[in-house]
């Protein structure tokens, strides 16, 4: 049973070229993650990574090729792919500073109708800390919050963009495996923009590195392991010799 829904595509793009007011920021770029993957997203600031996510999200438009989800088209609405299981946490988190992280769980519950009990399972830490306004927790308890709040709807794809902004690699290390338990135990697909490369390669499936808008390199997270000069060579844009 579990092979069955592991082999289903759960994102695509295929030659997808994505931009800004017509001029291409990511270049021809094909992409596959399957349901219960972990597909890490790498390359130097300006590569493209974002752009990636917002057009997987349907927040931008792509220029051409096609980007398809849960069997479906992507079309340019967000609420819309949200709430077919489509789900982005941006870089800067989307918590509300101001409030408890009791009440930033209630916000998203309120949305999705899900129980916070199943994403703390994930974030025991949290449960400790219901009623601490959130501006007061580490950068690290307030990205678990953000993942927390994005798992509620219990998407089928989730992609988080720049995990570890502000965070020690101590920090990225503690949050890392529970992704990767969250990919197994819950099927969802996950796309993760991650600077810590050999952290980001530990916990996922698959890797692309994108280098100015195009893929430099793409293969399983154990090649890319096991290769890291070829990593680093496309990171930086060397030509293999
Ligand atoms: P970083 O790691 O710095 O966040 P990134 O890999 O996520 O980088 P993108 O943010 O996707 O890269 O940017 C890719 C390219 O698109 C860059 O050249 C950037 O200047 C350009 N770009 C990003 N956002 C816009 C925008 N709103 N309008 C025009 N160009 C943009």
């Amino acid at each position: 049973m579990t092979t069955a829904i592991r082999s289903e595509v759960a994102l695509e793009l295929s030659a997808a070229t994505i931009g800004y007011g017509g001029v291409p920021a990511v270049r021809d770029l094909d992409l596959s993650v399957r349901s219960g993957e972990i597909l890490a997203l790498l390359g130097p600031n300006g590569a493209g990574k974002t752009t990636t996510m917002l057009a997987a999200v349907g927040a931008i438009p792509l220029l051409s090729g096609s980007v398809t989800a849960l069997g479906a088209p992507v079309v340019e609405q967000v609420e819309r792919n949200a709430r077919r299981g489509i789900t982005l946490v941006p870089d800067n988190r989307g918590v509300f500073h101001s409030l408890s992280v009791a009440d930033n769980l209630r916000v998203a519950q309120r949305k999705s109708g899900s129980d916070a009990g199943f994403v703390l399972e994930y974030f025991p830490k949290l449960k400790g800390m219901l009623r601490q306004r959130c501006g007061s927790l580490s950068g690290g308890e307030q990205q678990m919050l953000a993942l927390a709040k994005a798992m509620l709807p219990e998407p089928r794809v989730l992609l988080i963009d720049e995990l570890s902004m502000g965070l020690s690699p101590i920090a990225v290390q503690n949050i890392l495996p529970r992704l990767r338990a969250v990919a197994d135990e819950q099927q969802m697909a996950i796309v993760l923009v991650e600077q810590h490369i050999d952290l980001a390669l530990s916990i996922a499936d698959s890797g692309i590195v994108l280098h100015h808008g195009r893929a430099a390199l793409t293969g399983s997270a154990d090649r890319l392991r096991r290769d890291r000069d070829a990593v680093e060579s496309a990171y930086f844009g060397v030509e293999a010799s």
